[in-house]
């Protein structure tokens, strides 16, 4: 099947033709048409699957189909994602296939100057791409009218959900014509992702690519099993021996990754860590970085690397395996995209054994144990709980948090921390918006 099997107009096949993409990807395929018919759509569809070009595309030419005259151009399209990164990447994905298009687009996130946003936001645009806190920022500032929206889409649903974004996005849905056509994405459903899409959708056309919960095929999945206290030596040695030259390593915990960066950097393999106590500018720098090549190792906490789109990448490491096995599918997402083989290898020590075993049940099967030799668990070291943050080692940066919420602790689990406190959960979902 080509692009223009699917009733694509001349101006987008060839802006995906100048991509490189000869067909499309089996979500592209199901939910290309359906958009373009005008319904609505709920789908399972994890990072990795082409799923932004698959609601990008024919929201543009939906767009397109009506000529806007006059200076005024109201927002027609909404998407919201849960991230700045993935908000980022969508707008990339928005100007790049509507390149031939007469229409204007935008992304507004938090974390950088409002102002800029506001005189983008004047000038008229057809497609917002947005965070839910900025977006709201901009709503009570009176610079956004989200009257004439005709599209919304909902991206990674789910992380929305579990980073607190619901009663903002109750808020945003609120703010919408009810006459409009709804696209809702999200890699699992709970049953508060259904009750959401009870709510939002009007008989949603129901497009899975990758069955529920399950990780990608093409990731190649394996476990080490190591002592904790050797995990960052036989990091060092995976990704010397085996010549890794682009790897993605994720760390539970904020000051975890900021430590392993310097180890590694300290054992001589160019690192950088990204999470939510960095600035946007920084985290920016570092995934540009990481993505020419210029840094090696990536380490990341789940939230900081939420909808990271990274062309072909190869490897991806649990250096620590996530408190949630949602989690553990998000992060090996990662790697093996687009039909590209990847690999995702975890380093589990003896306090990790149920979080593995959680994992492999959602997984639905055992991941392949690889020993390694000179790296076998010593017998004697028993499991210990596993803390996620209050020990001693916790610095105390304020965040940058215009709600004056600074975290204490950098020690802290991301997730575990949002879970305890719900007034806390906020504040920090609102710092990552
Ligand atoms: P996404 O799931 O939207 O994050 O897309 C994952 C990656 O697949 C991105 O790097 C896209 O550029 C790439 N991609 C999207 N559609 C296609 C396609 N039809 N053929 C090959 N690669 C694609």
């Amino acid at each position: 099947m080509l692009f223009n099997d699917l009733g694509l107009m001349t101006e987008l096949c060839q802006a995906v033709s100048e991509q490189g993409y000869s067909q499309p990807t089996p979500i592209q395929a199901k939910a290309i048409p359906v958009v373009l018919q005008g319904g609505d759509i709920l789908a399972g569809a994890q990072t990795g699957t082409g799923k932004t070009a698959g609601f990008t595309l024919p929201l543009l030419q939906r767009l397109s189909a009506t000529k806007i005259t006059g200076k005024k151009r109201p927002v027609r399209a909404l998407v919201v994602t849960p991230t700045r990164e993935l908000a980022a990447q969508v707008a990339e994905s928005v100007a790049l296939y509507g390149k031939h298009l007469p229409l204007r687009s935008a992304v507004i996130f938090g974390g950088v100057n409002i102002n800029p946003q506001i005189q983008a936001l004047r000038q008229g645009v057809d497609i917002l791409v947005a965070t839910p806190g900025r977006l709201l920022d901009h709503i009570s500032q009176r610079t956004l009218d989200l009257s004439k929206v005709e599209i919304l889409v909902l991206d990674e649903a789910d992380r929305m959900l579990d980073m607190g974004f619901l009663p903002d996005i109750r808020k945003i849905l609120a703010l919408l014509p009810k006459q409009r056509q709804s696209l809702l994405f999200s890699a699992t459903f709970s049953n508060e992702i259904k009750r959401l899409a009870d709510g939002l959708l009007n008989k949603p056309v129901l497009i899975e690519v990758a069955r529920r919960n399950t990780a990608a095929e093409s990731v190649k999945q394996i476990v080490h099993h190591v002592d904790k206290k050797r995990k960052r030596e036989l990091l060092s040695f995976l990704i010397g021996s085996r010549n890794w030259q682009q790897v993605l390593v994720f760390t539970r915990t904020k000051h975890g990754a900021n430590r392993l960066s310097q180890q590694l950097e300290r054992d001589g393999i160019r690192s950088t860590a990204i999470h939510g106590n960095k600035s946007q500018a920084a985290r920016t720098r570092a995934l540009a970085d990481f993505k020419r090549g210029a840094v090696r190792v990536l380490v990341a906490t789940d939230i900081a690397a939420r909808g990271l789109d990274i062309d072909q990448l190869p490897h991806v490491v649990n250096f620590e395996l996530p408190n949630v096995a949602e989690d553990y599918i998000h992060r090996i997402g990662r790697t093996g995209r687009a039909g590209n083989d990847g690999q995702a290898v975890s380093l589990v020590c003896i306090d990790e054994k149920k979080l593995l075993s959680d994992i492999e049940r959602l997984l639905n099967r055992k991941v392949t144990v690889e020993s390694l030799a000179g790296y076998e668990p010593n017998p004697a070291i028993t499991a210990e709980p596993i803390k996620n943050g209050r020990g001693s080692h916790g610095f105390t940066k304020p965040r940058n948090n215009r709600n004056g919420g600074g975290q204490k602790g950098g020690q802290k689990s991301e997730r575990s921390s949002r879970a305890k406190n719900s007034q806390r959960r906020r504040v920090n979902s609102r710092v990552n918006s």
